[in-house]
């Protein structure tokens, strides 16, 4: 029996180095305590340099940069919007707050993003369809020369949902580039943070104002406080952006580190039933944000998940995520299920859900068989092997 853990092990939390403070402090001590200010104009020209999109709007959050992002893509209320099905809640709320209604899309098995064979597939259902969100799952991009075709194709504003993928590469280019709109989040869990914070990027300088204007309430420019439009209060703090620019400098020591953990799993686990999250080599490079397990078929003991339970019977040889989840659980350490599907969601019982798959939904097969292990970058290579052991203690051998 492993021992359990003294300090928690997490799946994933901020790390600091330093130089957070001090810009944080130099917003204070120049008065800049207010959504003006250095720190903002300086993440803003860092990322959009490090990304290679020419504009970098800096928002209060992830969400909305997406929430902007769907309004400049054309989304009217009633309208379809194809989306990410398996993912974090976040890429799709934005669709709801314009009034628009999301179409689910299944994924492929090489990366578990958004599968452009259903896609295709979604397309000759809904040929009217115009705005496609696509989410880079865990840090991994999405197959984008086959996605951006088929947009192309079809007419579609692509929006790209980077936010656990910010450093991760498809065929050399940096994720948050693949879209007309993209998003990037400084949330506290992921690869570099704000402990809040989302970004915008775009190529399109028109965009980019809009964004910026209707962040900032949409005052428009007369010597009074003028209005045509809906305005939101969605730009980001100077003291946040302070994080923000002390975390910047170390963003590729977090994914070599993040990569590092995602390797020694995948050597711990070599004489296991168990797979990682999938990417295609040659092709793409993972940010490593979360390192997953996926649990071979033939080594899933009987596991069932009720509206809010989840029950399993424990079989020699075999295991499950909940057996997992509970292990990791009672032993200190944080894992986390696979992000549940959309179209399994109750709030989204009547919306489309669309798979090219013949022999059932990709996503509801890595939501039963997956699960997301500590992958936080200040675990020890101790505590890691100490994970592994926990994990390879649940199947018995
Ligand atoms: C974290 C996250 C978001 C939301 O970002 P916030 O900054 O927390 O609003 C959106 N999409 C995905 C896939 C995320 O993981």
């Amino acid at each position: 029996m492993t021992e359990k853990f003294k300090e928690k092990v997490w799946l994933a939390t901020p790390t600091m180095h330093g130089e957070e403070l001090q810009y944080m402090t130099e917003a204070y001590q120049t008065n800049w305590m207010s959504t003006i200010g250095e720190n903002i104009n300086v993440i803003e020209k860092k990322m959009s340099d490090y990304v290679g999109c020419k504009y970098a709007v800096a928002l209060a959050s992830g969400t909305s940069a997406l929430h902007l992002s769907i309004k400049l893509a054309g989304v009217k209320p009633g309208d379809k919007v194809f989306c990410t099905d398996m993912t974090f809640a976040a890429t799709v709320n934005p669709v709801l707050y314009e009034g628009a209604v999301p179409v689910f899309i299944d994924s492929e098995r090489e990366t578990w993003n958004m599968d452009p064979a259903s896609l295709e597939k979604a397309f000759e259902l809904y040929p009217d369809v115009k705005v496609v969100v696509v989410a880079d799952l865990y840090g991994t991009p999405a197959k984008y020369d086959e996605i951006k075709e088929i947009c192309k194709k079809h007419g579609a504003v692509l929006v790209e949902d980077a936010a656990e993928s910010l450093g991760a590469t498809y065929k050399g280019n940096q994720s948050g580039s693949f879209g007309t709109y993209n998003v990037i989040s400084f949330n506290g869990n992921k690869i570099i943070t704000g402990s809040s914070g989302g970004m915008l990027l775009t190529d399109d300088e028109a965009a980019a104002n809009k964004a910026k204007k209707w962040s900032t309430q949409s005052r428009e420019n007369a010597p009074w406080y003028q209005h045509e439009e809906v305005g939101y209060n969605y730009r980001m703090s100077n003291v946040i952006a302070g994080v923000v620019r002390g975390q910047i400098p170390y963003l590729d020591e977090h994914i070599a580190r993040k990569k590092e953990i995602y390797l020694r799993y995948k050597e711990g686990f070599r004489d296991l039933p168990i797979t990682l999250n999938p990417y295609v080599e040659n092709v793409m490079e993972p940010n490593f944000w979360l390192s997953c397990a996926l649990i071979d078929k033939e080594y899933m003991c009987k596991q069932e998940r009720g509206a809010s339970t989840a029950t399993y019977v424990k079989e020699n040889g075999k295991s499950c995520p909940t057996e997992i989840l509970e292990a990791l659980a009672e032993h200190n350490a944080e894992g986390r299920p696979i992000w549940k599907p959309m179209h399994m969601q109750p709030i989204y019982k009547d919306n489309s859900f669309i798979t090219a798959s013949d022999t059932g939904a990709v996503n509801e097969d890595v939501f039963t068989r997956g699960l997301c292990l500590p992958s936080d970058i200040k675990m020890t290579e101790e505590e890691q092997d100490t994970v592994i052991e926990i994990v390879r203690s649940c199947f018995n051998v």
